[in-house]
């Protein structure tokens, strides 16, 4: 374990366009200030003289537009100036959707293809940067009065809630580099896996479910729909990720698609999206500064994410400790039996298992340590067309007593007595 003294505070001159990168480890506190110039973090300007705090484990670039003095108190892990960055290539990116915001917004009135904005996709592999470049152009967009919607389609790593989820969220302020999304309410749908290959299929209906849902707030909402979309990805782009991508594509009628740091998706995409001439698909560079991320990082970065959710970012949230009876609860997932790969069955047979099939799930020590979604259905039929009020954990079943322990973020009864649960599980600690 570290155990050396904190080095002093110490300062660096940024040249304009370039970046400071830090990497802060799990347990050091280090904070950042700007002493001059201008300077920002993915998007969102730091304020002047004062110490904004770098959460643990966080990996960041401060970039100056124009020049900056920063001024960095503790300890980092890496800490390096970089002043070849692909940043502006992503703020021109920004300036073309502007522009086409602000058409759509002066097309109000000719019809709902004309007044609407930009639906942007971005796509790569994982560490490409995607989260990051959804967050500045979000950010960015924010800053000028926009409020785009962020739609996160990532199962495994996302930034608006728990993994497992799909979800969106309207931004109308540059996102905090240290607070992250702010979330009034956003649409939540549970897939309940981190990975898509689980169910395929659910997440297709999902991701359908989420679309038309935005749709439909999208054409009572002229402003909303003028600001458009940003849509983050899974990093998996082979084989059946591939596939769930142009499903993005499609569901979400992406009509500018980015894609970062892989040439191959690029000329793959620009085949298949041919036969679609108002889709643009951009290839942009990946930042030299993108942290890879192995599959440890990953699975704990997840398990972060869920401590979060109940905790807060530094235990700032006191979740409670409920009691729940057997009976007051009805508990499902979703798709009938483990699903065979089409390719182990004879040809021209379909598998038996219905991907969507509702199942009610006996309650036994099996929900140990698993992550239930709250969901706002009233009745089991509607659960996969209804998003979640949020999640509980299970940190105990007494069989005898016909009760279930869990931790809920909040006290008092649950939003709803329809649970949903997935594989998701958590270990707390
Ligand atoms: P992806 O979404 O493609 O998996 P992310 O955008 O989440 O990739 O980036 C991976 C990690 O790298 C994140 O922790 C992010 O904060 C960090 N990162 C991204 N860009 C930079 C940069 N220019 N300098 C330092 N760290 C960066």
């Amino acid at each position: 374990m570290g155990s050396a003294p904190a080095p002093p505070p110490r300062q660096f001159k940024l040249a304009r366009e370039s970046e400071l990168r830090v990497e802060v480890g799990a347990a050091a506190p280090l904070r950042v200030r700007l002493l001059s110039g201008t300077a920002e973090i993915f998007g969102a300007e730091l304020p002047p003289e004062n110490w904004l705090p770098i959460p643990p484990r966080s990996k960041i670039a401060i970039f100056t537009w124009h020049g900056a003095t920063i001024e960095l108190d503790g300890i980092s892990e890496v800490e390096y100036v970089a002043d070849e960055t692909p940043m502006v290539s992503y703020v021109n990116v920004h300036a073309i959707l502007d522009g086409r915001r602000t058409h759509a917004k002066a097309s109000q009135g000719s019809g709902l293809d004309a007044s609407q904005g930009p639906r942007v996709i971005v796509v790569g592999p994982t560490d490409s940067g995607k989260s990051t470049l959804c967050r500045m152009l979000l950010s960015w967009a924010s800053k000028q009065g926009w409020k785009p919607t962020f739609v996160d389609l990532d199962i495994g790593q996302g930034s608006i809630t728990i993994p497992g989820c799909i979800a969106a969220t309207p931004v109308e302020m540059p996102i905090d580099a240290v607070e992250g999304i702010p979330l009034e309410m956003p649409i939540v749908y549970f897939y309940g896996h981190t990975t898509p290959n689980v169910n395929a299929d659910l997440y297709k209906v999902l991701m359908k479910e989420l679309a038309q849902t935005l749709e439909k707030q999208f054409s009572g909402n002229a402003e909303s729909r003028a600001a458009g979309m940003v849509i983050n990805t899974m990093g998996w782009v082979e084989g059946l990720g591939y596939e769930l991508l142009l499903q993005a594509v499609d569901t979400f009628k992406a009509n500018v698609v980015l894609v970062l740091g892989q040439e191959k998706l690029c000329s793959m995409l620009k085949e298949v999206l041919k036969s679609k001439p108002n889709v643009d698909i951009v290839k942009l560079h990946k930042s030299e500064g993108v942290v890879l991320r192995n599959q440890k990082v990953r699975q704990k970065a997840r398990s972060f994410r869920i401590r979060e959710y109940f905790y807060g970012l530094s235990n700032d949230l006191s979740p409670h400790s409920n009691i729940i009876n057997f009976s007051d609860v009805s508990i499902y997932r979703i798709g009938g039996g483990p699903q065979a790969p089409r390719s182990a069955l004879p040809i021209g047979a379909e598998p038996v298992a219905d991907p969507t099939r509702v199942v009610a799930v006996n309650i036994n020590r099996d929900l140990l340590h698993l992550v239930l979604a709250v969901s706002y259905a009233k009745e089991p039929d509607q659960i996969i067309s209804s998003n979640v009020a949020g999640f509980i954990y299970v940190t105990d079943i007494d069989i005898q007593r016909k009760k279930i322990v869990c931790l809920t973020p909040c006290p008092g009864e649950l939003p709803s007595k329809i649970l949903v649960v997935g594989t998701l599980t958590w270990l707390e600690g």
